[in-house]
């Protein structure tokens, strides 16, 4: 067995820590005889499961006893209609689109009310983050929407945008945990796990509990009301049980490394190693503006697509899996996450050191 840096922006790289320890429990978690795939989600040895990793995720955060957790299904994506659905009572939200992730978002919202597009960096094939500071917020917005950390462009928000006291609702499904946060100043934070944290098939919200109300867009079914699961602890139905044991192991071992801020040391650490490298080569370049650098997604080019491919190519043939980048920006993308060790950034520096002298 022979296991790869996978640079995949996901589902990513989980630590392979975790990985076995899922394995020594498959047959049979801890004297219950059975895997907890298996199990009932009313059972004892889940509800300690998932109390566990809630509280884990609220040490880690640092997360105010007036926000609910909660442990859905259906993707990031399909936040982009509960959050509209729940939280448009004047029908009006104000958006950020900084990349495709926010721009769907948008365009789920206007289904449901009048949904501003009151800044955009797609002038620049979303390669910054718009200056945030003194938006044209709606007087009546209920929210203002932003996509903190942009998987696909590699860029992220260094500071929050001045809601003028609106609510701010984030999707951080690519910097979840990556550092520490201050989740006093979201109304909502929330993110699929499959970048960051665990398997595909959860996604956490993190929720003021004074916005989780009866008060949603007429015909808003039960399950996409935040109501519904905060009532019921995340388990109104069958919880994707086995990937959020996943995820309660993954905050146990952000535990066990020191947490958010030693991730955060970590993970400015992985990042420089790459971002020095790229300002310094003369094949590779960055993608962003450097204010505007994502820790945990890399793109970069060499300007020649035939070139890109090739690297791609004999990257994979030397153990570093998933360079691609994504179709709208092509070139390469390196995803770092929090399970990406440092050695496997500095490796793939030494390969590209050596593709580019190869290839001078
Ligand atoms: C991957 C991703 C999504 C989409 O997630 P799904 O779980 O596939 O719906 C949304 N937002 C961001 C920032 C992402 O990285």
């Amino acid at each position: 067995m022979a296991r790869v840096y996978n640079f995949s922006a996901g589902p990513a790289v989980l630590p392979e820590e975790v990985l076995k320890e899922a394995a020594e429990e498959m047959l049979d978690y801890k004297g219950t005889g059975m895997s907890v795939m298996e199990m009932s989600h009313r059972s004892k040895a889940f509800d300690d499961i998932i109390k566990t990793a809630e509280q884990d995720l609220r040490d880690l955060m640092n997360i105010p006893d007036n926000y609910k957790v909660m442990f859905l299904q259906g993707g990031a994506s399909q936040q982009f209609a509960m959050i509209p659905m729940n939280l448009m009572k004047n029908k009006v939200a104000d958006y950020i689109v900084t990349g495709q992730w926010a721009k769907k978002a948008w365009q789920e919202a206007s289904k449901y009310g009048k949904a501003n597009k009151i800044a955009s960096s797609e002038d620049q094939t979303f390669s910054y983050i718009p200056d945030c500071s003194d938006l044209p917020i709606s007087e009546d917005a209920d929210y203002v929407y932003i996509c903190e950390n942009n998987t696909i462009y590699g860029t992220k928000y260094k500071e929050l945008p001045n809601t003028k006291g609106k609510t701010l609702v984030a999707d951080v499904s690519s910097c979840f945990l990556s550092e520490p946060v201050d989740v006093s100043k979201y109304g909502i934070i929330y993110g699929g796990v499959q970048k960051n944290i665990g398997p595909a098939g959860v996604v956490i919200v993190i929720m003021r509990e004074d916005l989780i109300t009866e008060d949603v867009l007429e015909g808003t079914p039960t399950m996409l009301q935040y109501k519904t699961h905060a009532d019921a602890q995340s388990l109104y139905n069958t919880p994707p049980a086995y990937g959020i044991y996943i995820c309660g192991k993954v905050f146990q071992w952000l535990k066990k490394m020191g947490g958010l801020e030693e991730m955060k040391k970590r993970n400015e650490e992985k990042a420089k190693i790459l971002y020095d490298y790229l300002d310094s080569s003369k094949l590779f370049k960055g993608t962003v503006v450097e204010k505007d650098r994502s820790l945990m997604n890399v793109p970069f080019v060499t300007g020649d697509e035939e070139m890109d491919a090739k690297f791609v190519k004999e990257a994979k043939a030397a153990g570093f899996e998933n360079l691609k980048g994504h179709r709208t920006v092509g070139g390469m993308r390196a995803s770092i996450y929090n399970a990406m060790p440092k050695e496997g950034v500095e490796k793939l520096v030494e390969f590209m050191k050596k593709f580019e002298e190869a290839n001078a």
